[in-house]
């Protein structure tokens, strides 16, 4: 085994688990949590919710199970490349989207409208709550009992208002220090995990085509690699060739980065990494060419009119069943009645957050469509 670099997050420098429990025998901590999250309900369910498209578009698209394991493979190999806890990277980007609603951002976004009077929705902080409350499978605690270091990666983003309730996880956000490096890696392995989906889902549904990406000047210059390359290579060929290309200069160029920004700091402790800045980054040139093709997908596949469409109706689906069940929350499956005697408004929000898309609609059609009355 590769030994880790001074500044890896290790099971030694590790502020270890909320509730204290005997070291596993066979396998790490880390590699623990990963088992655990892997293991749970909500990891499960990303199978059949949507990134983009929506899950009964077409069985070629990424769902939000795809997307993590994708995002989990490319921070394994960054990890590992730079010396760093691979075990943890994996498992932070395999529980990042646990919080995701049903219907991918349109989703997010009509959850956290319906509770803006009742302290927002936030997929980040939802996730947290997954692993730290919501699944109840242990005998000796609720959630799953994750190490420090997974949930702080979790965390990617958070209000000072929110932070402030955290405790010593919210502490960074007031403080503005900084996550572990394999939290910064499971970060950044998401945006180029995304972008690249993205466009190949986009290609794939025709709502984008080669043309247009030929303007952006990342894509450009791999697909005219491949098209001189090999000339009349079948068009799904050239696709998939062009985006490892994509993929392999991004992450090449990150760790290249990383790698001088942690020489140049001379960082020798997990302390420094997090009052130190962003160590993990792409070169400032690759950062604009990254910016450029995420602003071409958001004009060009995200407000794309088929896609709005399917948000729009995503939208309406969870806000009438915020409405109804916040009306009468009788309705709500018996481990949400309970939590909605504490918070109404909150056990809701745990609830359609963890609806797949098919289980939204399904039960929007039990609650409001007249002819299933008798179902
Ligand atoms: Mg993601």
């Amino acid at each position: 085994m590769i030994e880790l670099a001074p500044y890896a997050v290790t099971e030694a420098n590790s502020r270890g688990r909320k509730i204290a429990e005997a070291a596993p025998n066979t396998r790490s901590e880390f590699q623990r949590d990963r088992d655990r999250i892997i293991h749970s309900n909500a990891f499960r369910r990303l199978e059949y919710k949507t990134q983009v498209f929506v899950n009964h578009e077409g069985d070629l698209f990424r769902t939000r199970l795809t997307h993590s394991i994708e995002v989990a493979q490319i921070a394994r190999s960054i990890a590992r490349c730079l010396r760093l806890n691979e075990d943890l990277a994996e498992a932070i980007s395999l529980a990042h989207d646990l919080g995701h609603t049903p219907f991918g951002h349109a989703g997010q976004e009509a959850l956290n409208a319906c509770m803006k009077e009742h302290g927002g929705f936030e997929h980040n902080l939802q996730s947290l709550r997954v692993v730290d409350l919501l699944e109840e499978r242990y005998a000796g605690f609720d959630g799953l009992n994750l190490c420090f270091e997974t949930r702080e990666g979790i965390l990617k983003h958070c209000s000072a208002a929110n932070a402030a309730q955290l405790g010593e996880l919210g502490e960074r956000f007031l403080k503005g220090r900084r996550p572990s490096l394999e939290a910064q890696i499971a970060n950044l392995a998401d945006e180029i995990a995304y972008n690249n989906h993205d466009v190949d889902d986009g290609l794939r549904s025709g709502l984008i085509t080669l043309e247009q990406l030929a303007t952006v000047p990342l894509v450009a210059e791999r697909l005219l690699e491949v098209r001189s390359a090999y000339p009349g290579l079948p068009e799904r060929r050239v696709v998939h060739e062009t985006i490892r290309r994509v993929i392999n200069v991004l992450a090449t160029d990150l760790i290249r980065q990383s790698e001088s920004n942690l020489a140049a700091q001379g960082l020798a402790t997990l302390d420094e990494v997090r009052s130190a800045p962003a160590m993990i980054a792409f070169s400032a040139g690759m950062e604009v060419q990254q910016r450029e093709l995420k602003s071409f997908l958001r004009h060009q596949l995200y407000r794309h009119y088929r896609v709005l469409r399917m948000s729009a109706k995503a939208q309406r689906i969870i806000s009438d069943l915020f409405g109804v069940f916040m009306a009468d929350s009788r309705l709500l499956p018996p481990q949400y009645q309970s939590l909605a005697e504490h918070d109404r408004p909150r056990a809701v929000a745990d609830y359609i957050a963890g609806m797949t898309d098919r289980y939204a609609v399904r039960e929007h059609r039990r609650i409001f469509a007249v002819e299933e009355v008798s179902s």
